[in-house]
């Protein structure tokens, strides 16, 4: 198949351009669009054979539901059966915007889509050219990440067209997209609203809003499966091993030279993702043959999870055996970057 390809600024959707994808989306084909998140991979949400396709050309195990995107808050009426008082508080502060709200499903919503589950979730993403496709689509858009299952997500249409081109009928290529991990998965359905995945909207934001937030057992121990079932599988894995490096800055800097110093002796290509302050302490010591990818500041750690799914598949293109990634706080934006970078290690930390 022929992937199309539309260019525009993320702050200015050229409407000709939407028109012709939109109409890929009713026509039941697949279109990836940009989000304030990720890149997203659309198919109308109300047409089973269209999420079949979505299932397919990502390699997504068919249990792992897909979250529904809207541009408007009357498309909510008929995806959901109820919508609690604190649904609609929260989506009045934080939509658009990069969070997800599980609620319970209606009949309108294909099986397919929620891999069999009774809820569905649902979001309104802030990002101009997503807002205006759903609009002139006028449907409901199913969006996953736009990446192979099990890869790093995309956040910029190269990456898309790395994992998908010529597999899907479009991409809109809109730059890169801003928060660099998916959004928050919210669960509305249980007492207390739970975190079923950290992301771009915090439980700090999510606290100051509502008061008492729980977060999903199976994030944090793992005798628990998480109830999102996304978030069992293995992910955001480039091909190369991920090792995250723990301790204090002086600390983590002794240990990447000593391990990098054995592994360059194995013959191994080594690669290394670090925050500014790290790579000064490392670089008059650091072997020349060491990759180094720079996230951003210690202190602005929207930068440096804005940076981390691109400086992944930039190590994967240079074939590395190994990365070494710099352990970060888990407060704010810090909970999903290191939700992300402890599933792309699968837990593996010196
Ligand atoms: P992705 O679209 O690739 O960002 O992944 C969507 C995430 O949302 C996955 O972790 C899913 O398991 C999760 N998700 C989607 N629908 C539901 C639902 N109804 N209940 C719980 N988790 C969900
Ligand atoms: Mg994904």
């Amino acid at each position: 198949m022929q992937t199309k390809i539309w260019r525009m600024p993320a702050h200015k959707p050229d409407e000709e351009l939407l028109e012709e994808a939109a109409s890929f989306l009713k026509k039941g084909e697949l279109v990836a669009f940009p989000t304030e998140t990720v890149y997203g991979l659309g198919g109308n949400a109300l047409d089973s054979s269209a999420s079949r396709k979505i299932y397919e050309a990502k390699g997504r195990p068919s249990d792992n539901p897909l979250i529904v995107h809207i541009s408007d808050i009357n498309q909510i009426d008929e995806l959901v059966r109820s919508i609690p008082p604190v649904a609609i508080k929260l989506m009045e502060k934080f939509w658009p915007g990069p969070i997800t709200f599980v609620l319970p499903k209606s009949d309108k919503i294909p099986a397919v889509i929620t891999g069999g589950l009774d809820t569905v979730a649902i979001r309104m993403p802030a990002h101009k050219i997503a807002l205006k496709l759903i609009e002139i689509a006028g449907l409901p858009i199913a969006a996953p990440s736009a990446n192979i299952s099990g890869r790093p997500s995309p956040t910029t249409a190269q990456h898309v067209i790395d994992d998908l081109g010529g597999k899907i009928a479009g991409i809109i290529d809109g730059g890169k997209a801003g928060v660099g991990v998916e959004s928050t998965v919210l669960d509305l359905t249980t007492p207390v609203p739970t975190i079923l995945r950290p992301g771009g909207v915090t439980l700090e934001d999510l606290q100051k809003e509502i008061g008492e937030v729980h977060i999903d057992k199976g994030l944090i121990d793992a005798n628990h499966v998480p109830r999102s079932p996304g978030m069992k599988y293995t992910h955001y894995s480039p091909k190369a091993d991920v090792i995250i490096v723990k301790g204090s800055l002086t600390e983590m800097a002794e240990k990447i030279l000593t391990i990098t110093g054995e592994e360059l002796g194995q013959g191994k290509k080594v690669g290394l993702m670090v925050s500014q302050e790290l790579y000064e302490l490392l670089k008059t010591d650091l072997p020349g043959s060491v990759l180094v990818e720079i996230l951003g500041k210690k202190n602005n750690l929207a930068q440096v999870t804005s940076n981390l799914f691109m400086e992944l598949r930039a190590l994967d293109k240079e074939k590395v055996d190994v990365i070494y990634v710099e352990n970060f706080p888990e407060t704010y934006i810090g909970a999903a970057l290191m939700n992300r970078l402890y599933k792309a290690a699968g837990g593996k930390t010196i």
